[in-house]
């Protein structure tokens, strides 16, 4: 079968064993979410969300990260690692939507990819959960997952992102993404895949 063949079922089989898949990230603010996507960078979802549980009330808004004080950001972020230069992104980010953008985190990807900090995983990511448009979030899970299952064979993440939305309608995007993340980490990890009994096993062209 063809990516594009395979891609119905695939999408079929993911609903099926993850019909609430979404956003592992807590947040109630368009901004909150850009911020937890980029203190998630080699960090885990679980962990953002304990240390933004507190920062969110700390810096209730958009206009209190603009003015955060760096080392004081620093000290609030320090446990999802990389706290300097996530914490320089965030304040930066805040101020160019407060200058740029009315307050609002943009809706497109040129817009966006100006952002401190915001790459095309996060774009993505943003387009199709904040306004409902769709995008291909590649990140580690899809990209591995992707690969096994024949979609693509590239280990660059931009190219994945190319070879999967021409077969993924959009509105089916976000979820497709947010399920492979759940797959990835219940029944595809990078190492020993659980391959007996994986629902995309059928079409799968590294099953095992
Ligand atoms: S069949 Fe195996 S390699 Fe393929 S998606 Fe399922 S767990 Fe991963």
């Amino acid at each position: 079968m063809t990516p594009a063949e395979k891609a119905p079922y695939l999408i079929a089989a993911l609903k099926e064993a993850y019909p609430e898949a979404g956003c592992s990230l807590d947040y109630g603010k368009d901004y909150e979410l850009l911020f937890s996507v980029r203190l998630a960078a080699q960090c885990t979802d679980a962990r953002v969300n304990i240390v933004t549980e507190t920062l969110f009330v700390q810096y209730p808004t958009l206009e209190s990260f603009a003015v955060a004080d760096q080392t004081a950001l620093e000290a609030a972020i320090r446990s999802c690692g990389f706290f300097h230069i996530k914490a320089r992104d965030i304040i930066a980010a805040a101020n160019m939507l407060l200058t740029e953008f009315g307050g609002r985190v943009p809706d497109s990807m040129d817009a966006l990819l100006r952002l401190p900090g915001v790459g095309r995983k996060t774009a993505n990511l943003i387009l199709g959960d904040i306004y409902g448009q769709g995008g291909v979030v590649v990140d580690t899970h899809c990209l591995r997952i992707a690969n096994r299952l024949g979609l693509c064979q590239t280990d660059d993440p931009y190219k994945v992102e190319l070879a999967l939305d021409p077969i993924l309608p959009r509105e089916e995007q976000s979820a497709f993404c947010h399920a492979l993340v759940l797959h990835g980490r219940a029944v595809c990890p990078a190492r020993k895949p659980r391959c007996e009994g994986c629902c995309l096993g059928a079409w799968c062209d590294a099953r095992g």
